[in-house]
């Protein structure tokens, strides 16, 4: 069991006490709780999944130190460093871990290799269970949420008042619910991602960073990066640590996923169309899911807003048609940006919603991976609510919580902006965007928290705790980037897929999993954004 305890080292906010949800829906029994109690308290039989990594036996500190001490016979010896890094460049590119240039983004003519970390890193097998354990739990969680319009509507209130990207897509929302589903059909993909945070006792815990519900990305090539770490590590002379990289295929799972969905629509001739940005650097990490869907026979067309703006056309049953072909499952890989809209893809997003096609993810399940809606899951009884007669799921779920806080305007968000003021490195401050680079830290936090403070444009943050990681040493490999040892930290994510038919589950599994590593000073963004690289766990 992991709980901080007051005084040092605990995050001052923990001695208020009070916070309760503020929708009506979701009120139940009163309780004496605040938020943070509910992430981190624990009844009996309960556990919060905290581990010890192996090498314990040295004590707290010396675990820990075990951990960043990983692969350090060879870390320093430049020769073979510099040998292994060469090899490992040309296996990932032989084994197609690409990504197209950043000057020529939508051309193959001269791609590059992803991102990567030369040696895997370690991640603790315990934790790493518990995240794939939780995952279909997940699942089921976001699915509920999708369907609970009093949920949705009630915890994004404030939010849509001063965010105009969220409440754009809750107008979508609001109008294909009352035009009613042409779908009975749901097909849900997300990549639940976690940090592990280092208590002060130097017990490990999974914390959920953040779920993402529409365009998760990296299930393709990620599968790749496990081939040449296996083989970095060979020809370290490490074979026997080699064997023990966990397999990982993330985008055979997601593929399998669209698959039932298409074939839930019921139409052989109909195809898959994968939405795409109009800047397509990530284009590999997207084939390997569509060539797993064309080896099953099912035809994939890739298409954007644009498109759909000038070809797309609904007939009397809401059935889509883009170029004469019929659509059954819209993939988006899209549309979780404001910078992904003008006024015709909204327009494009709605003839979308509002088809026949199944939506991956439909309009709800996106809002329901909002920062938002991820702060009010946190509030003591909204679990239980949103997920009855699932108390074994609930524990789970919440069990990788980290605090998380809202910050609507009256007393609760008054003393949370107040605390988050007075000690900001304890803190994250998160607006209701995707992607990477948008939250802040520290200084920057301080400030922009202290100007909005009195403002309603504080409703559209969010405050999380900070998670604060053990670091361990790697090299990133980068085109064009010098060679050296960097002060890392890692980010797992869980693919889950799940598919919906009316009330029944048809599918709900975990798919794969992908590490991403970045050097410690950056505190923010993804492989995407050009901060995090791809990674493979080595288990511990
Ligand atoms: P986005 O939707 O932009 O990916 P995230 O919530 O995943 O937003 O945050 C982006 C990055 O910021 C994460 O990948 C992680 O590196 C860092 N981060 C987010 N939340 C925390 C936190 N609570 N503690 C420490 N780092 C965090
Ligand atoms: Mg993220």
């Amino acid at each position: 069991m992991r709980i901080r305890t007051l005084g040092r080292g605990s995050p001052p906010q923990l001695r208020w006490r009070g916070v309760v949800s503020s929708c009506p829906a979701l009120i139940g029994p009163r309780r004496r709780q605040s938020a943070a109690e509910a992430g981190r308290k624990w009844g009996p039989g309960q556990s919060s999944g905290a581990v010890r990594p192996r090498g314990a036996g040295r004590g707290a500190e010396g675990a820990v130190l075990a951990m960043a001490a990983l692969w350090e016979d060879v870390l320093y010896n430049e020769l073979v460093i510099r040998e292994a890094a060469s090899l490992a460049v040309d296996a990932a590119l032989l084994g197609g871990m690409l990504m197209r240039t950043e000057e020529e983004p939508n051309a193959s003519d001269v791609v590059n290799y992803a991102p990567f970390t030369l040696l895997p890193s370690a991640v603790p097998s315990a934790l790493f269970e518990q995240a794939y354990a939780v995952q279909q739990d997940f699942n089921l969680l976001v699915d509920a949420i999708s369907q609970n319009k009093e949920f949705l509507e009630c915890t994004l209130a404030n939010t849509i008042k001063v965010d105009d990207f969220t409440a754009r897509l809750f107008r979508i929302y609001t109008q294909v619910l009352e035009e009613g589903l042409a779908q009975s059909v749901f097909l849900g993909i997300n990549r639940s991602d976690y940090m592990f945070d280092r208590g002060a006792d130097g017990t490990l815990a999974l914390k959920q960073i953040e779920i993402n519900t529409i365009a998760a990305s990296f299930g393709g090539l990620t599968s790749r990066t496990l081939a040449v770490h296996r083989q970095v590590l060979k020809t370290l002379g490490k074979s026997e640590e080699a064997s023990h990289l966990p397999p990982n295929n993330p985008s055979k799972g997601l593929a399998l996923g669209i698959a039932k969905a298409w074939e839930l629509y019921g139409s052989q001739s109909a195809v898959v169309m994968f939405l795409v940005e109009e800047v397509q650097r990530n284009i590999f990490d997207q084939r390997c899911v569509e060539n797993e869907l064309w080896n099953r026979n099912i035809r994939v067309i890739r298409k954007q807003f644009r498109d759909v703006f000038e070809q797309g056309s609904l007939d009397d049953a809401r059935r889509l048609y883009i170029d004469g072909q019929e659509v059954a499952v819209v993939y988006y890989r899209e549309g979780y940006v404001p910078q992904n809209y003008n006024l015709q893809n909204w327009e494009a997003r709605l003839l979308l919603e509002r088809s026949r096609a199944v939506k991956c993810p439909d309009i709800a399940t996106q809002l329901a991976g909002t920062k938002k809606v991820q702060q009010e899951l946190s509030r003591p009884g909204t679990l239980e609510r949103l997920l009855p007669g699932h108390a074994e799921s609930v524990a789970r779920i919440r069990a990788t919580f980290a605090g998380l806080y809202s910050l609507d305007l009256g007393e609760e968000g008054d003393k949370m902006a107040a605390t988050a003021i007075a000690d900001p490195d304890w803190f994250v401050l998160k607006p209701q965007r995707e992607g990477g680079g948008n939250n802040l830290y520290g200084e920057e936090l301080r400030q922009v928290l202290e100007k909005i403070k009195d403002s309603p444009e504080r409703t559209s943050y969010i405050l999380m705790d900070k998670i604060k990681p053990q670091p361990s040493k790697n090299y990133l490999l980068r085109a064009h980037t010098p060679l050296k040892v960097s002060e890392c930290i890692s980010e797992l994510g869980i693919f889950g897929v799940y598919v919906r038919q009316g009330k029944e589950m048809v599918m709900n599994k975990s798919a794969g999993h992908l590490l991403r590593t970045k050097a410690v000073e950056h505190a923010d963004g993804g492989v995407a954004a050009g901060v995090a690289v791809l990674d493979t766990p080595y288990l511990v």
